[in-house]
């Protein structure tokens, strides 16, 4: 599961459903030059550097492999979205009008000819109108019940790979597609499919080539680095890349932990809008930041200490918390295929394969220098316009960043299982479909709790230079909180995240917390905010301890909720970047030679089994 900072899916206050709509109605033209210029400004150019001098030796030598192997999985993933995609995207490289390099680069941000955040709609002309549900995984003129049918049929462990992440799925005898440009998907015939059967593809063959290549990249990487978990990592998910069978290269990817820190594979199947089933290749390639690291420990230590603080009745504390979730922060030096296309990822929680998950739990990693950069494009320019003159100099990325891991941890605090009337349940299924936006509003309210207390404890805690705790720091805290509550509302309420957001907001507001002047702009009341914090988080643990679903539903009508002055803020904020554009400037000196573009491959025959 992947977050970007802001959450992507209703972006219809930042203006792209007007940007396509128009051009988009019934096959109409595609959107000009200006209009593509538009929509690619939603995204800042940034580049990405990253200090990669205090890697060993080897580990410098492997991180090149590293960035050499993930440049394949774009080719990868663009053969994944869509059969038309690697001619198109040749087709598009040999158009040198400025409308042709406007397209060339969108494309490359999305990774295919439809925008991803508006609503996948096209913006090329002579391609489906918008991306297919089954993306490339399934043959495009399959339907969900010709699946169906011929899955009944096979016996069990067909079904199985049928069903599996790992596979495409064809038409017996199929070809693969023309390669003659964009307009060559455009009519094979359902009627054809009839008398034909469907096969199950695995991943190892339909994409050999390039896996072949990938696992021979990570294995000179592991031959070259001195870190043990990494070498073990990179040789087990060598083999997977060639047997299809990636458990034992997951599990060690739990146990990675070094300096040079990678995330490669088939991974996420959000593509596959048929039945997702089917992972999307992906990589990030990234060094840890060790800074971050020891603030991490250094909190994890405390957790104990802090629920032992909670702001609720005694009773409902956890005198014992389990393990915590394993969280690595790095920098990202490289992205590509799933990971790299629209609204990019700052943080991404796996693996997902259940038996992994049941066994060692899943990992979250989070980018910090994805997270900066979108707080220096997005977030400060939210700033400049919704906060007073004053307020504006508190606006601090480290203290941001402390809130965010902050936010992680305290998901593993406050009550999960519970008791009501004499029953054993847990708050997830008491609070039902409120539960997410209950659980985040509380995690985010848990998390200033938390910074607030260890500010107020820095000393008795030993905690030193790991958090800055004067009252310089605290107005930090809430008044960049209050900054990066406009840029999640920004994103609607439709989202967990959002209606949590809202809901504190207008409960801060209610206190006199957050303070709204003549002109528009807001600020945060210090002393009022850490009682109003204190206050909000007894409320929603209480809600969660007693799974008050009633409470917690009359809590969300009454406060998570756009009222004017807020709604006025949002729509202030529209000509604002939505999110960035990385350039993976560190990467593209290591390793010229990079695949960041496909190369179209000569057309072969599809094996069939
Ligand atoms: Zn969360």
């Amino acid at each position: 599961m992947k977050l970007g900072i802001g959450y992507v899916l209703f972006m219809l206050v930042i203006g792209g459903v007007a940007i396509t709509a128009n051009a988009q109605k019934s096959g109409a033209t595609a959107p000009g030059l200006t209009q593509l210029e538009k929509m690619t400004s939603r995204f800042a150019p940034t580049p990405l550097r990253v200090d990669t001098s205090k890697l060993s030796p080897g580990d410098q030598q492997a991180l090149v492999k590293l960035i050499e192997a993930a440049g394949i999985l774009n080719d990868l993933f663009l053969r994944q979205m869509w059969s038309g995609n690697i001619a198109l995207y040749s087709w598009l490289q040999k158009d040198t009008t400025p409308v042709g390099k406007a397209r060339l680069h969108y494309f490359w941000l999305n990774k295919g000819p439809w925008s991803d955040i508006d609503e996948y709609r096209a913006f090329l002309p002579g391609v489906p109108p918008r991306k297919l549900p089954g993306a490339n995984f399934y043959p495009e003129n399959m339907s969900k019940q010709d699946f169906e049918s011929w899955v009944a049929m096979l016996p069990e462990d067909q079904q199985k790979e049928a069903k599996g992440f790992f596979s495409v799925i064809r038409w017996k005898e199929q070809t693969e597609p023309q390669k003659s440009g964009p307009k060559s998907s455009s009519a094979r015939s359902s009627a054809s499919t009839a008398n034909r059967e469907l096969i199950s593809v695995p991943y190892s063959e339909e994409y050999k080539e390039d896996l072949t290549q990938a696992a021979n990249l990570l294995r000179e990487a592991a031959a070259l680095t001195d870190n043990g978990s990494l070498k073990k990592f990179l040789n087990l998910r060598a083999d997977a890349f060639l047997s299809d069978d990636y458990y034992e290269s997951d599990l060690s990817w739990m146990d990675l932990d070094a300096p040079l820190d990678i995330t490669i594979g088939p991974y996420e199947t959000y593509n596959d809008e048929i039945f997702g089933y089917k992972a999307a290749f992906e990589a990030y390639v990234n060094v840890r930041d060790e800074e971050e690291t020891a603030k991490l420990s250094t909190f994890s230590r405390l957790l104990q200490h802090i629920e032992d603080n909670l702001p609720i009745d005694p009773q409902y504390r956890n005198s014992k918390l389990g393990t915590t979730a394993a969280i690595r922060v790095v920098d990202q030096i490289l992205a590509t295929g799933d990971g790299a296309h629209g609204v990019q990822t700052a943080a991404y929680n796996l693996p997902n394969d259940e038996r992994i998950v049941q066994q060692k739990g899943s990992k979250r990693v989070m980018l910090k220098n994805i997270q900066e950069a979108k707080f220096r494009s997005v977030l400060l320019p939210i700033a400049r316009r919704t906060l007073s003159k004053s307020a504006l100099v508190d606006v601090n990325f480290e203290l941001f960043f402390t809130h965010i891991l902050a936010h992680e941890l305290m998901h593993g605090l406050g009550p999960h299982q519970i008791n009501v009337q004499g029953r054993d349940t847990t708050v997830r299924a008491e609070l039902k479909e409120i539960y997410s936006a209950i659980e985040e509003a509380k995690a985010d309210v848990t998390g200033l709790f938390a910074l607030q207390y260890m500010m107020d404890h820095a000393k008795d805690l030993g905690l030193g230079d790991t958090l800055p705790s004067d009252a310089a720091a605290q107005r930090q805290l809430y008044t960049t909180y209050l900054a990066s509550s406009f840029r999640t509302l920004r994103f609607g309420l439709n989202d967990a995240h959002g209606k949590g957001m809202a809901m504190q907001f207008n409960f801060f507001t209610d206190k006199g917390a957050y303070v709204e002047h003549a002109d528009g702009t807001f600020s945060v009341d210090l002393d009022k905010i850490k009682l109003a914090v204190a206050e909000l988080d007894h409320d929603l643990l209480t809600l969660e301890a007693q799974g008050d679903y009633a409470g917690a539903k009359q809590m969300l009508d009454e406060l998570a909720v756009v009222r004017t002055p807020l709604k006025r803020t949002l729509d202030s904020l529209q000509e604002i970047p939505t999110d960035i554009e990385p350039i993976f400037s560190t990467a593209e000196e290591l390793a010229p030679s990079m695949k960041q573009q496909p190369a179209v491959k000569p057309m072969r025959k599809k094996k069939t089994r």
